[in-house]
């Protein structure tokens, strides 16, 4: 049981297979499977109400702290199984790391105090001594570093949108996850704070599996490797209608629907 969590540091994919979600008595995911690849980004789009935050959620078991929400399927991080009774929802948490539309730094806690915050939750052990080099590297990692290494003991909530945007991100990355989930991380955010919440996005891309969903198709042809298009028709659960490269899905998509979508004609 204790080797679970080894395997998981040598690959970082993570795939869903055949899930299926319920909110209630309404279904809405049907039987999604998807790979996602190590140390690359996958983009998530389709119209709203389709399912892609349930399925983003359902990535790191948030989707499970929704009363009414039910599962079924498989997600496996490098192989396993994250939803079996050997893995504590604290792994999860510590595995797969999440970012938000709206920034959500702690607003009266420090800079510095932010980017540490996720390692308690999680019971990721640093050393005090260590701490300064982890939330310097953090912040660097985010593209945050030079603007606010003279205040660190500022509050999160000084900083600008974009800031604080990037503040989650270092606070995401610190306790090390194998992958990041990022729900529409740019919609709140001004044209230039976008572009380097994308530069940020392919610095880590190497080293950490991303899934990222968007609306905007430009910023999913700049930043991903593989796109997965969800669609819900009229009255039914949302699923994927084609996924690919992210080169076919916008230049040569098999389905009449992906092409609709992806030009903008629905
Ligand atoms: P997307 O992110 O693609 O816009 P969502 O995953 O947010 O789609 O929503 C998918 C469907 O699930 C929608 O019909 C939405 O209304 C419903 N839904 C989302 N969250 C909840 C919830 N907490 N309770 C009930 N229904 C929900
Ligand atoms: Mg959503």
């Amino acid at each position: 049981m204790t080797m679970l969590l080894p395997a998981v540091e040598e690959t970082a994919s993570i795939e869903a297979r055949a899930v299926s979600a319920w909110f209630g008595e309404r279904k809405v995911l049907d039987r999604v499977s998807l790979m996602m690849p190590a140390r690359s980004v996958t983009a998530l789009i389709g119209p709203s109400g389709c399912g892609k935050s349930t399925f983003l959620r359902i990535l790191n078991r948030m989707h499970e702290l929704v009363p009414s929400a039910t599962l079924a399927g498989e997600v496996r991080l490098g192989g396993d199984d994250i939803y079996d009774s050997s893995w504590k929802l604290t792994d999860a948490r510590r595995h797969i790391g999440m970012v938000f539309q709206k920034p959500n730094p702690f607003p009266a806690m420090s800079i510095f105090d932010n980017v540490t915050a996720g390692l308690k939750l999680t019971g990721t052990k640093v050393r005090s001594s260590e701490k300064d080099d982890l939330v310097a590297e953090c912040l660097v990692k985010a593209g945050l570093w030079k603007e606010v290494r003279d205040r660190l003991r500022q509050p999160g909530g000084a900083l600008s949108g974009g800031q604080q945007q990037r503040l989650c991100i270092a606070r995401a990355l610190a306790v090390r996850p194998k992958v990041l989930l990022m729900d529409e991380p740019c919609s709140a955010l001004d044209p230039t704070s976008t572009r380097r919440i994308e530069q940020t996005i392919e610095d880590l891309s190497g080293e950490v599996t991303i899934v990222i969903v968007t609306h905007n198709m430009q910023q999913a042809q700049r930043v991903s490797a593989r796109c997965a298009f969800f669609l819900a028709e009229e009255g039914a659960p949302g699923g994927i209608v084609e996924e690919g490269p992210t080169e076919t899905i916008f230049g040569a998509p098999r389905d009449e629907r992906t092409a609709d979508y992806v030009h903008g004609r629905f």
